[in-house]
């Protein structure tokens, strides 16, 4: 949220008229920006009007809005301005139009789906966030939500933003851009865009359309037209791409017969996490309880359709799922024809080949100790009271990660206060108790989410009631030489990554050389080590800290605005103790993130 960059937007102190902008940015960007909205055609039953005085962003009083709700069936139709005759000669315009979206519920809700038609023809879906995102159809139209303002309350409070728009937990408003083909277009018509509400779940998110017609002549998009244009620009960390997951959720599928616990079949979860949770990676990890050979054979199948190296990863996963000694998911480097379920009862299968009962965590390690394939094993949601974790069982060579966020809230340390604790927890499980017991492991996060969002979810309210999240539910972000699934497997195996709550947070933290998730000896950095972390947030920062041994040794407060921060200092070696350092953010809208630690032995 940087100062806009006015572009070809203003030239001598005064603002462009529509048609110089067009002429400019036509040469500039090779698109042409057209007016986006001129008349709503149709809207059905549950879609309110509204003579708002939050009308988007640009405050237009008077203005009227449409609010969709997230329903299955309703929608919003509306047509453009006609395409002019006499364009520059470009292949694509955009249309611009005045939008909002948010969460009418002081509770975090599912975020489902819209999706976008053009003139009768799908084109894409797209989400509710509050930071810009572009989405893109197969037809080559991609829509950019270019937010401008952000409302958003603490949990358990709310917003009243108009007399349609009430109990909100969060709103964002801005510009929708929406990148279109002049190939799928008629010269002199004008082209009718229709949003309908797809949700698998109930939810009260809405999509709100503003009739200002002025966007052009009155919204600086430069840079959002730029990012429209282009793409999103890939953040590196040193010489590592940052990569971004969610590595823990459920589907409504699984085996015949056997339980459900999810929202969706395979499909629609990695759909959703691929083109509207704009994902990187992603890995299915259904139940040990709701597979068998078959189900598991399908899943491999999907793994193996859905990897596109360079553009998705999936990752081959399930949960071991143990009510004795706590969950773990799997993680394998490429597919096998082994999962191991953790119930004592075995349900008599029937191939010798496949594992009916693994009784412990040591003996789920011995046996991936004699797969063909690497594994790697993430204890998860450990403080929960419903299933708790033994700490007692830990594997410094499975045990690589641990999920700090999740929609089961933080696992930090007991009383955080940004994310909370949860009503139900057993308060010595905290990932700050097993790291002061010695254990050594990085950290990750994602959503554990059972209602078919993922990247974005939030779980039916009668499945968990641990929610905490207003958008998405924990993500994981990935430093890897490429985005392959044998690059990613690598990085989480070395601990290379981080936690955040959703947002696209950029952490780089360094000790003595090495980067996150390291390990350093004593005898190799002298007296002291120089300590680097920097971080980029999509927000403004609110505090960064760094944590020694479960204290914070360092805390950097913000009180102007300022989305990036660097800080290098030198750090005297304590010769007494083992020792862990990592870095947590902390954005002025709550969202957080934390970095992998790094230890010296
Ligand atoms: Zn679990
Ligand atoms: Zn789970």
């Amino acid at each position: 949220m940087s100062a806009e960059n006015m572009g070809p937007f203003r030239a001598d102190g005064r603002r462009r008229s529509p048609e110089e902008i067009q002429k400019k940015v036509a040469k500039e960007l090779g698109v042409v920006p057209l007016v986006g909205f001129e008349k709503l055609v149709s809207c059905s039953g549950g879609v309110k009007e509204n003579h708002g005085f939050v009308a988007g962003f640009m405050e237009a009083h008077g203005a009227r809005s449409w609010s969709l709700p997230l329903e299955e069936g309703e929608s919003i139709v509306w047509e453009t301005a006609p395409v002019p005759q006499d364009l520059p000669s470009v292949s694509e315009v955009v249309f611009l139009f005045s939008m909002g979206m948010g969460n009418g519920s002081p509770l975090p809700q599912p975020s489902g789906e819209f999706e976008l038609s053009l003139n009768g023809e799908r084109q894409l879906s797209f989400r509710v966030v509050k930071y810009g995102e572009n989405w893109e159809g197969p037809g080559n139209t991609r829509l950019r939500f270019e937010v401008k303002r952000v409302e958003s309350c603490p949990p358990g409070q709310t917003l009243a933003l108009d007399d349609v728009i009430r109990e909100e937990s969060f709103a964002a408003f801005g510009v929708g851009a929406l990148k279109v083909p002049l190939s799928l277009l008629r010269v002199g018509e004008r082209a009718r865009i229709r949003v309908s509400a797809r949700s698998r779940v109930t939810s009260k998110r809405w999509f709100k359309l503003d009739n200002s017609d002025d966007v052009l002549s009155k919204a600086n998009i430069y840079t959002g037209l730029r990012v429209l244009v282009n793409g999103e620009e890939r953040l590196k960390v040193g010489d590592y791409g940052v990569y971004f997951g969610d590595l823990h959720t459920h589907s409504g599928d699984g085996s015949e017969g056997f339980g459900r616990c999810g929202v969706g079949t395979i499909d629609e979860n990695y759909r959703y996490a691929r083109d509207v949770s704009n994902l990187d990676l992603y890995a299915l990890t259904d139940h040990d309880w709701q597979t068998d050979e078959k189900y598991w054979r399908r899943c491999m199948d999907k793994v193996e359709e859905y990897d596109r190296p360079g553009e998705f990863v999936t990752l081959p996963a399930f949960e071991w799922t143990s009510s004795m000694y706590g969950h773990r998911n799997v993680y394998y480097r490429e597919p096998v024809d082994a999962f191991f379920d953790a119930r004592r009862t075995p349900r008599g299968r029937d191939s010798d080949y496949w594992e009916t009962e693994v009784d412990d965590p040591e003996d789920l390690w011995s046996k991936l100790d004699e797969l063909p394939t690497e594994a790697i094993t993430i204890p998860h949601h450990p403080k929960a009271s419903s299933h708790p974790l033994t700490w007692d069982f830990f594997n410094p060579r499975y045990d690589r990660l641990a999920e700090i966020y999740s929609s089961w809230g933080t696992h930090e340390y007991e009383n955080n206060p940004y994310r909370g604790s949860g009503s139900d927890h057993y308060s010595h499980l905290y990932l700050r108790e097993a790291l002061d017991r010695g254990l050594r492991f990085g950290f990750l996060a994602s959503s554990d989410g059972h209602d078919g969002h993922p990247g974005n979810a939030q779980s039916p309210e009668s499945k968990h009631h641990h929610i905490y999240h207003h958008l998405g539910s924990g993500r994981v972000g990935v430093l890897a030489e490429e985005l392959t699934r044998s690059a990613v497997f690598e990085a989480l195996y070395e601990r290379r990554c981080y936690a955040t709550t959703g947002p696209p947070i950029i952490i780089d933290f360094r000790l003595g050389g090495r980067m996150m998730g390291g390990e350093l000896k004593r005898e190799d950095v002298g007296s002291s080590y120089r300590l680097r972390y920097s971080v980029t947030v999509p927000a403004f920062l609110e505090r960064v800290d760094l944590i020694r041994d479960g204290a914070v040794v360092k805390s950097h407060s913000f009180v102007e605005r300022k989305s990036c921060f660097k800080v290098e200092h030198l750090e005297e070696v304590d010769e007494e103790n083992s020792t862990y350092y990592y870095v947590r953010v902390i954005q002025s809208d709550g969202e957080m993130a934390w970095s992998s630690p790094i230890f010296i032995n």
